[in-house]
């Protein structure tokens, strides 16, 4: 599988939909709406659907053209993207398995290859990376539209072009965007710094009931259910949570678990340096990168933090 085999399926297909992962970050939402500007450069008109985002990412070019659902019950061809498997892709799941065509391009380690072609590069700090990479193959001009979408995406992904998985290509490419105009600091105040005044009463909350815990070397902490009700968060507003107890000296794991509206609870897990934490959410039907995964769990939070902190016990040093 080459990128000139996903290109044939792009020019052969008329009906296109694009989809992304539930709870959609800045590398979710810029690699969609990248996608449909360079399907565009090919001459190739295409839905973006996400049932339910953050309004902290309205200002991407595009943003106003997603849809929350389409009339088209089936695609000539849906493209995923920055999703690992299957379930992840939540309601738009249905698209994708009805479509004729199925490309999926991604960067987790997790992947489950559930696409006909699949291009998955975990080694890629961000999905919005390997795109740059495939629209300077197919020679789509990266404008500043694009370039905004996918600089959005690599600052979501990279913290700020923190984590070990930026490159000298990362920083080249915005190099390049910022010589064309993109904003580059004001799409780094807007994902990354921008906080919603929910997900600020959140932080407030889980920093007060962090446990520090195993020698000081893993932090575990939760929202409820009421919480969230009570603060009126949305979909977006627990963002972050989790990196507040990884950002503590000594701390190699922290978990942030959060009650959602069916009782069940989604762990989100940081790690430091050497705590492979996909490996521990692969345990439980989960999954993600070495140092950010997740995985939904039924039962009560003192079980799940039980669970979590059992297997995090066993790779510590
Ligand atoms: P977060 O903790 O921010 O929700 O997710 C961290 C990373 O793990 C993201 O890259 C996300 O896509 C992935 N991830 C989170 N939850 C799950 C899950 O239940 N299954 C899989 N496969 N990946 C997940
Ligand atoms: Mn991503």
């Amino acid at each position: 599988m080459t990128l000139d085999d996903i290109l044939n399926e792009i020019q052969i297909a008329e009906k296109i939909v694009i989809l992304t992962h539930e709870a959609p970050d800045g590398d979710a939402i810029g690699s969609s709406l990248a996608m449909k500007l360079a399907l565009k450069q090919l001459g190739k008109t295409s839905d973006v659907i996400i049932p339910e985002f953050s309004r902290l990412f309205s200002f991407l070019p595009g943003a106003q053209e997603i849809m929350q659902e389409s009339s088209i019950k089936e695609y000539d061809l849906a493209i995923a993207l920055d999703c690992g498997d299957l379930k992840r892709l939540k309601s738009g799941e249905e698209y994708f398995e009805t479509a004729k065509r199925k490309i999926q391009i991604d960067h987790h380690g997790s992947n489950t290859m559930f696409g006909d072609l699949n291009f998955v590069n975990p080694a890629s700090p961000a999905c919005c990376e390997i795109l740059v990479e495939m629209f300077e193959y197919y020679g789509i001009n990266i404008d500043k539209e694009m370039g905004t979408c996918l600089v959005a995406g690599i600052i979501t992904d990279t913290g700020g072009f923190r984590y070990n998985k930026t490159t000298a290509e990362t920083f080249e490419f915005t190099a390049q965007l910022l010589r064309k105009g993109v904003n580059v600091s004001d799409i780094y105040k807007r994902v990354q710094d921008t906080k919603t005044r929910a997900n600020f009463e959140l932080t407030k909350l889980v920093i007060d009931r962090m446990e520090i815990l195993e020698d000081g070397k893993v932090t575990f902490t939760y929202i409820t259910q009421e919480d969230s009700k009570k603060n009126g968060a949305e979909v977006g507003d627990h963002e972050g949570l989790v990196e507040i107890g990884r950002d503590i000296e000594g701390v190699e794991v922290s978990i942030f678990i959060r009650e959602k509206e069916d009782g069940t609870y989604k762990a989100s897990l940081r790690s430091s340096t050497y705590v492979n934490v996909a490996d521990i959410c692969l345990m439980f039907g989960g999954g993600g990168h070495q140092m950010a995964a997740g995985c939904t769990f039924k039962e009560s939070k003192e079980v799940v933090k039980e669970k979590l902190l059992n297997e995090i016990k066993k790779v510590l040093k």
